[in-house]
């Protein structure tokens, strides 16, 4: 099927939020006064289950997604995730089958969901310094925790990519430690501009560390050389460095230079709504219809309508300072 939205973006993308829970309160994403212990997280029968998100999965591909990515919340607190993975794996098409994690469980977890057909994690970790990280993810969870689960993917034999959320005056000093270590384990690293992402972050354009001011700071101690084979659609500007094996430098700038001509993702909540924005205010309920017994073909015509009708471009008008108010919290639409 050669669908295209309404800007001739194909869909290759989809990301599946698993649940809307997580351990840690990462300031950016979860902040603590808000997701405090009274906070109301969706109950369990209305989370989406495995063969749902299969069945939901299957059309999709046939709709054009080549790469499925399990996010959240976080994913590994989803118990049996490995059955899910299994599923997927077994889908025709699925061509890349990845995660995003905060790695605290990974250590006992990443042989099990190699086993079942995962290819890859990108681990989030913001820094090393045990007060600095502790901060950010809100729990004092420690750096070493999150690098155990790094080391234990890695061998396991899964991809590993470290995602860092980069803040003005939080984590600057971090970043150069966080580029060695990815080096010695010749693993790449990609530093994200930190985003406006849902109402509750208190987001600020001067909290916002451009790109290339992380790369100045990065060249000074490597020599980083640009590549340019970016494919349709990925989202990072990726340098090697000549002589490390393995190891990269990558800059998601949502803030700076935004992307969405190419965005070729799809979001699918815990709950079973979908987004076709990161940054959507209204997501588009699946799991109802779904579960009132909408055949297969009457759920495809539908999610071919809505990708078809698809017009987002949310950090382009931001740029622009157009941008719409109201959005959907990323813990819960999936980052
Ligand atoms: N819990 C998992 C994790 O942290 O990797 C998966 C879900 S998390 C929402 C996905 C990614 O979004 C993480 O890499 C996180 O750092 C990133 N993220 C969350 N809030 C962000 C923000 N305001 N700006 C930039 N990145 C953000
Ligand atoms: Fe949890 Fe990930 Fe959000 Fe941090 S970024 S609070 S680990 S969902
Ligand atoms: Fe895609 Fe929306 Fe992000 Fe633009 S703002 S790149 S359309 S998710």
């Amino acid at each position: 099927m050669n669908l295209t939205d309404s800007l001739q973006r194909p869909l290759r993308d989809l990301r599946i939020s698993v649940t809307d829970r997580c351990n840690f309160r990462c300031r950016y994403c979860m902040p603590a006064e808000i997701f405090g212990a009274d906070y109301q997280f969706l109950p369990r029968e209305e989370i989406l289950r495995f063969g749902e998100i299969e069945a939901l999965t299957r059309i999709f591909v046939e709709m054009g997604v080549r790469k499925v990515r399990l996010t959240g919340g976080e994913p590994l607190l989803r118990r049996d995730l490995d059955v899910l993975v299994q599923k997927l794996a077994s889908i025709d098409g699925v061509e890349d089958i990845a995660m995003t994690t905060n790695a605290s469980l990974l250590a006992r977890k990443a042989e099990k969901l190699k086993a079942a057909g995962l290819h890859r994690v990108t681990v989030s970790l913001d820094a090393l310094d045990d007060a600095v990280f502790g901060k950010m993810n809100g729990v004092g969870a420690k750096a070493q925790k999150v690098v155990d689960g790094i080391d234990a993917a890695l061998t396991a034999g899964l991809g590993v990519k470290v995602n860092a959320v980069v803040q003005k005056g939080v984590n600057e000093a971090d970043l150069l430690p966080l580029a060695r270590f990815a080096a010695e384990r010749g693993i790449p690293i990609r530093y994200i501009e930190y985003m406006d992402t849902g109402n509750s972050n208190g987001w600020k354009h001067d909290q916002v560390i451009p790109s290339h001011k992380v790369l100045e700071m990065l060249r000074e101690e490597f020599d980083l050389v640009s590549v340019d084979d970016a494919k349709f659609g990925e989202t990072a500007k990726r340098y090697h460095v000549k002589g490390i094996e393995g190891f990269e430098v990558g800059f998601i700038s949502s803030v700076s230079k935004p992307f969405c001509s190419e965005c070729n993702r799809i979001r699918l909540s815990a709950q079973g709504h979908l987004y076709t924005c990161l940054f959507a205010s209204d997501g588009y309920d699946i799991k109802t219809p779904m579960r009132e017994g909408l055949s297969v073909d009457e759920l495809r015509e539908r999610l071919v309508q809505l990708w078809g009708k698809r017009d987002d471009r949310y950090s382009e008008l931001r740029s622009e300072g157009m941008a719409p108010i109201a959005k959907k919290e990323m813990s819960y639409l999936g980052g």
